[in-house]
């Protein structure tokens, strides 16, 4: 249950610098022009804005594999990773302080951190409008029976969700060793009017793609044990222009 969940009523009033604290601006010209959070928002909640925003969302990221391998390649890319356990959810908070101290010399792993939320009910409470450039669903969990299939972290409501906190153009990965869940999640995308698939031959110099095969701790367990992984990636579109 998410009695004791919190979450924010809207992303400007979450306090941001506490994850990312390298990141929080000390002056107003330190903040990016295209930060999304207004400044009466600013103001009302007294947050300290960030000087940029995450981009990358890994949803329900386990113990942060795939966010811990792509922060030093994309050092100056925010990559949030957002689980419901959490148990879970302070050990990678812990790794991402523990690897910034180790590392402080090159000042990596600043731009990684977690939060504890079920992104199925607040996903636009955490991000604004066409925030994000990408999306990762790496090895949900599967929810195999049919009266479970409500469950599963795609559908035509979440991808409308994840539509609009993803811009024009961005991307959502998704990856899954469960045949029926790859062909339930592309085809709910495939069938989405804001998504359009990704050829393979554009995927094929995509770190990313190879990052959740290799770094993610599901894909390591199905690597180990012989089984299939089958990857989907889709593009955002752009929104069709009024008639
Ligand atoms: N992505 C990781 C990987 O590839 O190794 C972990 C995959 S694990 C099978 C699925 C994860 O999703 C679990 O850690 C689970 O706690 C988390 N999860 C399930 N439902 C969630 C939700 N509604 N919101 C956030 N995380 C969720």
């Amino acid at each position: 249950s998410d009695h004791d969940l919190t979450y924010p009523e809207c992303p400007a009033a979450m306090d941001w610098a506490e994850r990312f604290p390298a990141y929080a601006a000390t002056t107003p010209a330190g903040i990016r022009q295209d930060n999304l959070i207004a400044k009466e928002d600013l103001v009302k909640y007294g947050h300290p804005k960030l000087t940029q925003q995450v981009e990358f969302a890994d949803i329900g990221c386990g113990y942060g594999g795939l966010l811990f391998a792509l922060a030093p390649k994309l050092p100056q890319t925010m990559i949030l990773g957002l689980e419901i356990r959490t148990s879970v959810t302070d050990f990678v908070q812990e790794k991402a302080k523990a690897l910034r101290v180790q590392h402080a010399s090159e000042g990596l792993y600043q731009n990684v951190s977690c939060i504890r939320a079920n992104t199925m009910k607040f996903l636009p409470n955490f991000f604004n409008k066409a925030q994000l450039s990408k999306i990762f669903l790496c090895f949900p969990d599967p929810h195999f029976k049919t009266r479970k299939h409500k469950a599963r972290i795609v559908s035509t409501t979440l991808n409308s969700e994840y539509a609009f906190v993803l811009k024009p153009g961005g991307m959502v990965y998704t990856i899954t060793d469960v045949e029926d869940l790859h062909m339930w999640m592309a085809g709910h995308f495939d069938a989405h009017p804001s998504f359009e698939r990704v050829l393979e031959a554009e995927l094929a110099d995509d770190e990313c793609v190879e990052v959740m095969q290799t770094e993610t701790e599901e894909g390591k367990k199905v690597e180990r044990n012989g089984g299939q992984k089958h990857v989907a990636v889709f593009r955002r579109l752009a929104d069709p222009p009024w008639p």
